[in-house]
């Protein structure tokens, strides 16, 4: 099972976006088992899912708490679940904050469920604080969506000190790369912020960029992922392509074969 936290303190970059694209994906074309994981009290990617996250009973606040993960998912589809989160979960920073081993209650909820999934995709929320932080410990790799302007380059400083402080406590953790999000080859900013990052990142940065495609922005309202709302534009082409690096760079790693 391959573990991997989707996060960038910014908001708005691509984070829930490529968590869903990228874990349907995974789920219905490459027949993986996936665990979308909701980490964000937002719940965007529930919504996006088509869940009501306000009427759910059960939520990873629950499993945080000590909840099995079996009484919160649910399955979206054949090889897709979905561990869900709402606004309760704005509580956890403070409800956990005095217990013994915070910084490791995702981590010992998803050793249960070890043998019952390929990969586990963690759509973190929009700040390093403890969820982030939970998310980290428990993750084999870090993948950051990075939407290419030009403060990009100044967040991505804080985000590797944190990786790197983590991994005190999580030797496992790898930076698993950057992926290039909102990307708009008309735009001489777009080109020149891209190739800083190559320059900085090298191979950790993906060769795919997900282009700056309205589709995307549309299809979480109709609570749908890209494929389904419209296979032929450019946010189904990229996170296709960008699924296919994905599993190049992650497959054989901790059992992702079966
Ligand atoms: P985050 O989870 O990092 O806050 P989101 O994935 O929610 O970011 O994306 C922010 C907004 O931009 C959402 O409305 C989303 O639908 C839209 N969006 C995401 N990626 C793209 C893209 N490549 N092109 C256009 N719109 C996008
Ligand atoms: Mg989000």
């Amino acid at each position: 099972m391959y573990i991997c936290a989707i996060a960038n303190q910014k908001g708005g970059v691509g984070k829930t976006t490529t968590t869903h694209n990228l874990g349907v994906q995974l789920a219905r074309n490459a027949k993986k088992r996936v665990l979308l994981l909701d980490l964000d009290a937002q719940g965007n990617l529930s919504d996006a899912c088509g869940l009501e996250p306000q009427t759910l009973e059960r939520t990873v606040f629950d499993v945080l708490a000590g909840a099995p993960i079996a009484k919160a998912k649910s399955t979206l589809e054949e090889g897709l679940d979905i561990l869900p989160a709402n606004i309760r979960l704005a509580e956890a920073e403070l409800a956990f904050a005095g217990r013994m081993g915070r910084e490791n209650l995702l981590k010992k909820a998803l050793t249960s469920v070890a043998g019952e999934y390929d990969y586990v995709l963690i759509d973190c929320p929009p700040s390093l604080g403890l969820l982030t932080v939970n998310a980290l410990n428990a993750a084999n790799g870090l993948l950051v969506p990075v939407q290419v302007e030009y403060y990009a380059l100044a967040g991505l400083a804080l985000i590797r000190q944190t990786a790197e402080l983590v991994r005190d406590l999580n030797p496992d953790l790898a930076i698993l790369g950057l992926v290039l999000t909102f990307f708009d080859a008309r735009k001489t900013l777009n080109k020149d912020v891209a190739a800083a990052l190559a320059d900085e990142w090298g191979d950790a940065l993906f060769s795919t960029r997900i282009r700056d495609n309205v589709s995307l922005a549309e299809a979480p309202s109709n609570g749908q992922d890209v494929f389904s709302y419209k296979r032929g534009s450019y946010g189904a082409k990229d996170y296709a392509a960008f699924a296919a690096e994905f599993l190049e760079r992650t497959e054989g790693c901790y059992g992702t074969r079966g």
